[in-house]
């Protein structure tokens, strides 16, 4: 069966969620309080509302506690983001993911009980950060305060040599979890595993060992 999504807030980043719910073709109720918003997504989505949705009545009649999963994706108006979620916890809605502006705002979401609270500018802040510190770092996500997995483009300086010869885990206490090779993808490399230019290597360590991996990392 088809999930069932519900988008509340249609700016640049709730808009870019419905549009891709939609293309991998999921059914998708929008929500905003502004009428050329609405309009703008009713053509896309499955259906788009008009509705305040710290308006308990409002989101009650819409059926959104039916919804498999709904995302709240206010933006500025942190003190409607607070409301939304509340509502929607005390609607024992599934599961609830919610754009944070800022630590104190994912505190308080993180207290009302938001399944997943995500920071969209701030994580995408910090992956353009290590690839510009190098440009060998494709991709980059946090996965608690202290451990980190990062994509790193093997290039040709390394071309030939092995993951035992390349030595990461002695000398920057980094683990390669898995090498990507055009469309394939290498789990659990063997030590003898020669890297060739072009590969690139997914490791898994902790933020101040990356950092030195991705500040050498030639
Ligand atoms: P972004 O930074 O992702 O572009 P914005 O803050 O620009 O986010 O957009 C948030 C959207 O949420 C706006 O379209 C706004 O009309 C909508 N919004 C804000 N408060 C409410 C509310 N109480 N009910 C419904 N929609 C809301």
């Amino acid at each position: 069966m088809k999930k069932q999504f519900a988008v509340i807030g249609l700016g640049r980043f709730g808009g870019s969620i419905c549009k891709s719910l939609v293309s991998e073709g999921m059914d998708v109720l929008a929500i905003d309080q502004d009428e050329d918003k609405v309009n703008e997504f009713a053509p896309i989505v499955t259906e788009a509302v008009i509705a305040d949705s710290t308006d308990e009545k409002a989101l009650r009649s819409l059926g959104v506690r039916n919804f498999d999963h709904v995302i709240v994706a206010i933006g500025d108006n942190i003190l409607a983001s607070i409301l939304t979620t509340l509502i929607l916890e005390e609607m024992n809605v599934k599961h609830i993911t919610v754009k944070a502006q800022n630590d104190y705002h994912e505190k308080v979401l993180s207290r009302l009980g938001a399944d997943e609270i995500v920071h969209p500018e701030r994580d995408i802040g910090i992956r353009i950060a290590h690839n510009v510190v190098s440009k060998n770092v494709l991709d980059y996500l946090e996965l608690s305060e202290e451990y980190s997995i990062v994509e790193l483009a093997a290039g040709h300086t390394i071309n030939g040599e092995t993951i035992v010869d390349l030595d990461l885990r002695a000398r920057y206490g980094c683990n390669i979890l898995a090498i990507k090779r055009g469309e394939d993808i290498h789990v659990s490399p063997r030590p003898t595993e020669i890297i060739k230019d072009g590969d690139v290597l997914i490791v898994i360590g902790a933020d101040d060992d990356i950092n030195r991996l991705e500040n050498h990392w030639i």
